[in-house]
Parts: structure tokens; C-alpha cells; sequence
């Protein structure tokens, strides 16, 4: 032994916070170490089983894989082995020593977020060999890249303090063996009826056999007894399979504590010969808008297992489903790159594009309070669909739910099928608005007209829904129409109002009254009107059909692009006290500053700010005190 050269390392800064927090922290659930372990056994074999497509010699005259745990009672260690490809030295020194992954880096930083004795997190970031250490006081890893010379093996040695040693040895056997020394008060993993029940929970669909070692009472041997069904679930007859295993697939293949909400297994033949075992899960995680998380989609190949997050498989809108795909037609050799190009891959797009849709139409017309799940937890990402898929549009339409005047509530629930349904005769359009909030939604002005008349109104306030709506003009033949923008069908409806004054006496006067505010804002506004859909408000703008609407140019403003300032109508109620109060003012200054104050009041109703605050505050002082004296 003592011809044997070790080195001793030191953790990356970042793996010493992660072992930190899996030896003090992450206490609750210890049983995922095993999970952990055999992820990594189980990725090593389809690793292998993938090279050895182009380099067969790489299975050295033993093609069975498989990963075996046995637990050697005496010596108080649990040792778990595969014959997948192993890893070189200097493998061993990166992939155990350091955190490459960014998603492990994010996680970091976003730990003082993270409630301890919360493991979910543990394994979607990659962090998942350290969690040996939760269980260990210290942890051996020998290890040969498959087709290496059994001399050039490598052992690597920690108590997860800090250091590491790592030193060449001999191997005889390809792949990874793991040897953990249980710390004295975890020694009930020592049972074997305890392990069997982990892997059970947690591993029963994957692919490579799993044996244990028992002691055979009548024979006086040990045995290996293979103790999880090894078969992909997907190539299952769906028959066979019951909702229990599709769930715990699930939560295999995401590392996720939740249910599914709901999935769709599908195995289709003909031209296009795949399965797609796609789920939908019950929550969103936080990465959900990373912008280098694509999408949690395995592809297999003739059930080779070839990438995660195969992100050309699912237009970008539907990035929260999971779940893999195994095709029979894609070459064994394809590249991320070349998949992309790859015309059986655009085919699969669009057919499991089109799957998830009918999925959730399925759930919509069927399961009203799961279906409220799934827009709360993924509305805003569902929205970018009809801007990504023209293709689609119409189904995600359907899909779409809203908050409106009628739903009484910020919960998004109408749909646009609902909307038309209880639309008036007189109503031509479909109306919405967009905003900054609920709130301001709700109580904006440009909501008088239609709150009175009960006809119903989308009310939009989410940062996306203004540059959806650039790509939604009609729902079934109703076009789709902005309370604040200018619009013949909203004056049509303010008809009846129109005819309630006392029109003749009235008109000349206010026409003149009209003339004035022109000439007092000059090019400060497009135009002044008259209008008749406002009760309680004086006056409002609005913008014209053609123009940029408040909210486009605010979000405009808010991605750091310059617009130009938008000119609004200005649109006076003639009926309102306020308007004939200011009428009736003689001093011409006087006049001038009250229609000033209508104006910037109207600016602030629409846009929530004003360019000078300032101004206005001493507006509104001085012409208080004009009423005081
Ligand atoms: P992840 O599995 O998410 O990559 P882990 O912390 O679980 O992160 O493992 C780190 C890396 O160590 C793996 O990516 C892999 O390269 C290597 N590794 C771990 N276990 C094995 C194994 N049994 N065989 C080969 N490589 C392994
Ligand atoms: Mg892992």
C-alpha cells in the first residue's frame, strides 16, 4: 500500500457551503441519499449504453448492467456499485470536488431563501452525491472508465470536511463502486428490509436492475435478488399500469415531493413511430423563468436514454411540462444541435404540441378546480402560446382564462367561450382593458359605461397581457377591442346617454367650451371630444385606434426602449358638475387652470404617474386656495 501515490485536495468553496448544509441541515427525509446514488448509477449505465452504440468494446465482455447494494453489517457500510462508464481521475477530482453546474450556483445563492429541513431542492441542482454525507461520516469512491487498464482506476476518499484524497488503484470490475461508512446513529439503514423500501419508493421504474444481497438462511449463501422491476414504464401497455406508478414515475423523473396534476401517455405508430409519457406538474418551480431552464423533457431513442431537457420537442409556452419522449425514427447519433434541423423532430413538436392542448382541454371541460390549478400556476407562461403558435391559436384560446368586471375577482377564471355566451345583443366586441393591477383595472373610468350597462369586461393586468393582446384580434368572429382606446361600437353604446341631456339648450355652449380647451392644450393632445360613457368622472383620455395604447408604452419604457410621448384624446363629460362649475368660471386664467387640473387628473387616472408631480401639487394648492378666499 504504501507505493500508492494520494493526493489530498480541497473542496471548492461551494461544495464545502453544500456539504455544510447536507451534514447540518437537511435532516427531514435522509432516505434520498439512496435515491441519489442510484441516479448516478443508473445515468453512468445509460451513459455507457449510449457510447457503446459507436465503441462497443467499451462493455469489456460484460453487457448485462446493473447496480448492486450490499450492506455489510459488521463493518457498519452500505456499498452500492454499477458497472456503467465510470470515471477517469481527473473526472473524479472535477465531478466530486467541484460544483460546475450553474444550477447548483443558483441554488447557492438563493439558500438564505430556502427553509431549512427543506430537501426538495436536493438533487435538482445536481448537488446530489453530497448527499452521502447526511447519512456517512466518511465516504469511499473506486472507480474505472469503462475500457481503461485495470491500473489506471482511481479511489477517492472523504470525510466531507473539507478535503478530499484521491489516489490510483487497481479495479477489476468497470464503473463506480460506493462505499458509505454510516455514522453511528443512521445504522438503521443497515437493514435490508429499510433499503428495499426506499428503492421501491423512489426507484422501481428504473431502467437497470437493482440487486441487493441476502443471506440465503436454507443454503447458508448469499444471494443477489434483484428487487426493482427494471422496465420502462412508457413501454408498458397502459392497460397495465395504474395511477399509483404513473405518479411515481413522476416523481422519479423530477425529483419532485408534489403529484402530477395530470398527464398523457401516448404510443403511437404508423408514419411516426413514438411514445410520449408527458406530465403536468401540480406546482411551478423557481426556475421556471430561467431563461436557460428549457424544459424538463428526457428523449430516449429506442429506449437509449440520449439528453435531458430536450427542449426542441415543446414550443417555449408550454416549458412546464415533463416527462420523456422515446422515438423509433430519430438517428441514435443525433446532436442537440442537429435535432433542431431534424424534420422527425419538428413532426414530434407538433404532435405532442397538439397532445398537451387536447390534455388540457381535456382537464378544462372536465375538472373545472384542476384546471384553476393549472392557470394559477401557469397562466402567465401558457399566454406567450398565441403569440409562439399561430398554428394552434384557436384551441389556445379556449384555453385562456381571464379576470373580468363579472368575475368579482382577481382569480382568473373566465373564458373567452364564457364571455361570448353572456354577451348583450347590442354588444358587438369583445372588450378588455389593460393595466398596471387589478385594481386600477377595476375602478379606471373607462369601466363607467360598461359597469352600468352590465356589459362584461376583461380586465387585463398582468405584464404580459398587453403584448398578448397584439396577437389576439377575433374570437369567434367577435374582435377584441381596448376601453381605452377610441372605438365606434363603445359610442354607439353610450346612445341612450347621449339622448338624456338636454341637448339644445346645452349644445353651442359646451361645443365652445370644447373650442377653449383646444386652444388652451394646443399640441398637448390629439384631439377633444365629447363624451357620454362616463358617470362619475369628469373627463379621461384615450388613445386613438392606431396609436400605441399606455401600456404598451409603458412596458416599452420599462425594457429601456425611448417612445415617443403619446397624445391622448381628451374626452369631457358634459354631464358632469365639475365640467359645468368650470364653464361657468369668467376669469380667463382662472379657466385656463382648471382645465389644466381636468387634464393632468385625466393623464394620472390612465397612466397611474405623471411626468411632473410637482406641477400638479401646486395646481391643486392654488386653486384650493382660490376657493378659499
Ligand atoms: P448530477 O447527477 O446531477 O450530475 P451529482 O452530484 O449526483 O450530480 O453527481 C456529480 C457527477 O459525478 C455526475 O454528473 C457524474 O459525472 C459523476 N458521478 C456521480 N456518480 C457517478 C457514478 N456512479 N458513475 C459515474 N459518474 C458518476
Ligand atoms: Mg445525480
Amino acid at each position: 500500500m504504501n507505493n500508492i501515490k494520494k493526493t489530498t485536495y480541497s473542496f471548492q468553496s461551494e461544495s464545502k457551503q453544500l456539504l455544510h448544509l447536507m451534514i447540518h441541515s437537511l435532516y427531514s427525509n435522509k432516505d434520498i441519499f439512496l435515491r441519489e446514488l442510484i441516479s448516478n448509477a443508473s445515468d453512468a449505465i445509460e451513459k455507457l449504453n449510449f457510447q457503446s452504440i459507436s465503441h462497443p468494446n467499451l462493455y469489456e465482455k460484460d453487457a448485462k448492467t446493473k447496480i448492486q447494494i450490499s450492506i455489510n453489517e459488521k463493518e457498519k457500510t452500505i456499498i452500492i456499485s454499477d458497472n456503467g462508464i465510470g470515471m477517469t481521475n481527473q473526472e473524479v477530482i472535477d465531478n466530486l470536488g467541484t460544483i460546475a453546474k450553474s444550477g447548483t450556483k443558483l441554488f447557492l445563492e438563493s439558500i438564505e431563501k430556502i427553509e431549512k429541513n427543506n430537501n426538495q431542492f436536493v438533487g435538482k441542482f445536481g448537488v446530489g452525491f453530497y448527499s452521502a454525507f447526511i447519512v456517512s461520516k466518511k465516504v469511499s469512491v473506486s472507480t474505472r472508465y469503462a475500457g481503461m487498464p485495470i491500473d489506471q482506476s482511481t479511489l477517492w476518499e472523504s470525510l466531507g470536511e473539507g478535503e478530499f484524497s484521491v489516489s490510483t488503484i487497481k479495479k477489476e470490475t468497470r464503473g463506480t463502486e460506493i462505499c458509505l461508512y454510516l455514522k453511528p446513529e443512521e445504522e438503521e439503514f443497515l437493514q435490508i428490509w429499510k433499503i428495499k423500501s426506499i428503492i421501491s419508493k423512489y426507484t422501481d421504474h428504473i431502467n437497470v436492475p437493482i440487486e441487493i444481497q441476502t443471506f440465503d438462511e436454507k443454503n447458508k449463501v448469499y444471494t443477489w435478488e434483484q428487487i426493482n422491476k427494471a422496465t420502462a414504464i412508457w413501454t408498458i401497455n397502459k392497460s397495465n399500469i395504474n395511477n399509483q406508478q404513473y405518479k411515481d414515475f413522476y416523481k422519479q423523473i423530477t425529483n419532485e415531493e408534489n403529484e402530477p396534476l395530470i398527464w398523457s401517455h401516448n404510443q403511437v405508430e404508423g408514419k411516426l413511430e413514438y411514445i410520449s409519457l408527458l406530465y403536468i406538474p401540480m406546482k411551478s418551480t423557481w426556475d421556471l423563468w430561467n431563461k436557460e431552464n428549457k424544459n424538463g423533457l428526457k428523449l430516449y431513442i429506442k429506449k437509449i436514454y440520449i439528453m435531458d431537457n430536450a427542449e426542441q420537442f415543446l414550443p417555449n409556452y408550454l416549458r412546464f411540462v415533463k416527462g420523456i419522449i422515446d422515438s423509433n425514427d430519430l438517428p441514435l447519433n443525433i446532436s442537440r444541435e442537429t435535432l433542431q434541423e431534424n424534420k422527425i423532430s419538428q413532426q414530434l413538436k407538433k404532435s405532442l404540441t397538439k397532445k398537451i392542448l387536447q390534455t388540457l382541454t381535456k382537464l378544462a371541460n372536465e375538472d373545472n378546480e384542476k384546471y384553476k390549478i393549472f392557470w394559477k400556476e401557469f397562466g402567465l407562461v401558457f399566454k406567450e402560446g398565441p403569440a409562439e403558435d399561430h398554428e394552434n391559436k384557436n384551441i389556445i384560446l379556449n384555453l385562456l382564462r381571464f379576470s373580468a368586471i363579472s368575475t368579482e375577482s382577481q382569480e382568473q377564471t373566465l373564458s373567452l367561450q364564457n364571455y361570448i355566451q353572456n354577451m348583450l345583443p347590442e354588444q358587438e366586441k369583445i372588450y378588455y382593458i389593460t393595466s398596471d393591477s387589478y385594481n386600477s383595472a377595476y375602478t379606471s373610468p373607462h369601466l363607467e359605461l360598461f359597469k352600468k350597462k352590465k356589459i362584461d369586461v376583461l380586465l387585463l393586468s398582468d405584464r404580459i397581457d398587453e403584448w398578448m393582446m397584439n396577437y389576439i384580434t377575433e374570437f369567434q368572429g367577435k374582435k377584441f377591442q381596448s376601453v381605452s382606446t377610441t372605438d365606434s361600437s363603445i359610442n354607439k353604446l353610450t346612445e341612450d346617454n347621449n339622448n338624456a341631456i338636454n341637448k339644445k339648450e346645452k349644445e353651442t355652449e359646451i361645443l365652445l367650451f370644447i373650442e377653449k380647451i383646444k386652444s388652451i392644450l394646443g399640441d398637448q393632445v390629439k384631439d377633444v371630444k365629447l363624451t357620454y360613457k362616463l358617470t362619475n368622472t369628469p373627463a379621461i383620455v384615450v388613445t386613438d385606434a392606431n396609436a400605441m395604447t399606455t401600456q404598451m408604452a409603458k412596458l416599452f419604457l420599462a425594457a429601456g426602449q425611448s417612445v415617443n410621448p403619446i397624445k391622448y384624446i381628451f374626452e369631457i363629460n358634459p354631464n358632469h358638475k365639475f365640467i359645468n362649475k368650470i364653464m361657468n368660471i369668467k376669469n380667463e386664467n382662472e379657466i385656463k387652470d382648471w382645465i389644466f387640473l381636468l387634464f393632468e387628473e385625466a393623464l394620472l387616472a390612465e397612466k397611474g404617474t405623471l411626468e411632473n408631480p410637482n406641477q400638479f401639487i401646486n395646481l391643486v394648492n392654488k386653486l384650493l386656495l382660490i376657493q378659499n378666499n
